[in-house]
């Protein structure tokens, strides 16, 4: 098999060669026909996160190993099965939920695999999709995408499923309220048409950048504010009656944080950090019983989420985000211009066609 892998953090994915694995056990081999390029791909190549006040958490010495293939946003189709691997066929085209834990713990057990202690999540702690195999230790993370097309499904497993996970967060105020969306990337254009598909009052957009304010615009966010603008805040007080309920904070550099703490309402408010930009904020501690404030992070989503995101989409449909095809070999491009932030909605890279 082939794959792109990172083999020295921060340089090009090299492009390297490796026998195809068997499936033993209840493992099963995918072919892959979609694998999503996802904003965090970027960390995880130069390997580390900004921690603020200029330290970095080192993501090699928290257990990420090279060479790594990347990609964690991948639709393929069975090729092989282990032989206790159950509820799989030869030729099922299945979505991968890639955020694993060690299956054991009482956190695995309780269905939140992604918050296990001994992550085993595929593109970050094990071989990912930018290949054209993929191996998946369990048929459990793998779901039926009906007739969906590939590239389409793919973002799901991490732009779908995190932008699920971060909006449920939000409770019952989504469909009483608008709500504030900071960040109008793959992740925030998804948060959109999944607040849409979800019932959600309203979306205030925030992003810097006129083009995917624009693009949010179109994809029907309620409102769009330049995040830029001094008064940015008092903009958004001002669409919302004096302060919005809730807030995603899809970006989580400190001014982005500090921008959602300032735009919720005066008591009450919520903001679910899940970018991993990268920074800190101060926050006076009287102020979060004062207001009965809740600052939270979100981090994915679990396998429950994942399925019923897929039963949502099949009821009411796939949000509508931009999304473009690219062959996997363009996969190093593809990885400079999102760092660029070239990408407006989603890049999918189709089917290695690896000559
Ligand atoms: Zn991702
Ligand atoms: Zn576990």
């Amino acid at each position: 098999m082939r794959s792109y892998d990172v083999c020295e953090c921060g340089a090009p994915l090299r492009l390297m060669e490796r026998p195809t694995p068997k499936p033993a056990g209840t493992e099963v081999l995918l072919k892959v026909l979609a694998a999503g390029v996802c904003h965090s791909d970027l960390h995880i190549w130069d390997g580390y996160y900004e921690m603020g006040g200029g330290k970095r958490m080192n993501l090699l010495e928290r257990g990420i190993k090279l060479p790594l293939t990347m990609g964690h946003e991948n639709v393929g189709e069975v090729v092989a099965l282990g032989s206790e691997a159950k509820g799989v066929k030869i030729g099922d085209r299945r979505l991968v939920h890639p955020w694993m834990g060690c299956g054991e713990c009482a956190v695995c057990k309780r269905g939140e695999e992604q918050l296990c202690m001994k992550p085993r999540s595929l593109g970050v702690h094990s071989q990912g999709g930018y290949a054209d195999h993929l191996m998946v230790p369990h048929p459990r993370y793998l779901f039926d995408i009906g007739d969906l097309p590939p590239e389409r499904a793919a973002p799901l497993a991490c732009s779908g499923v995190t932008t699920y996970g971060a909006l449920k967060k939000i409770g019952p105020v989504l469909t009483e309220e608008p709500i504030v969306i900071i960040g109008a990337g793959g992740l925030g254009l998804m948060c959109l048409g999944l607040h849409k598909v979800m019932g959600g009052k309203g979306a205030i957009v925030v992003d810097i950048d006129p083009a995917k304010r624009e693009a949010a615009m179109q994809a029907g966010a309620q409102a769009v504010v330049d995040g830029a603008a001094p008064d940015a805040a008092k903009q958004i007080r001002a669409m919302t009656n004096g302060g919005a309920w809730a807030a995603i904070d899809l970006v989580g550099a400190s001014s982005t944080a500090r921008l959602g703490i300032d735009g919720l309402i005066g008591k009450g408010g919520r903001l679910v950090i899940v970018g991993l930009f990268g920074g800190d904020i101060t926050i006076s501690t009287p102020m979060f019983p004062l207001r009965a404030m809740t600052v939270q992070g979100s981090y994915v989503g679990s396998l429950p989420e994942m399925a019923e995101l897929l039963d949502l989409v099949r009821r009411k449909g796939l949000p509508a985000v931009p999304l473009a095809t690219r062959p996997l070999a363009d996969v190093n491009t593809v990885l400079n211009e999102l760092r660029a932030g070239k990408v407006v909605g989603r890049v999918v890279l189709t089917p290695p066609i690896l000559g």
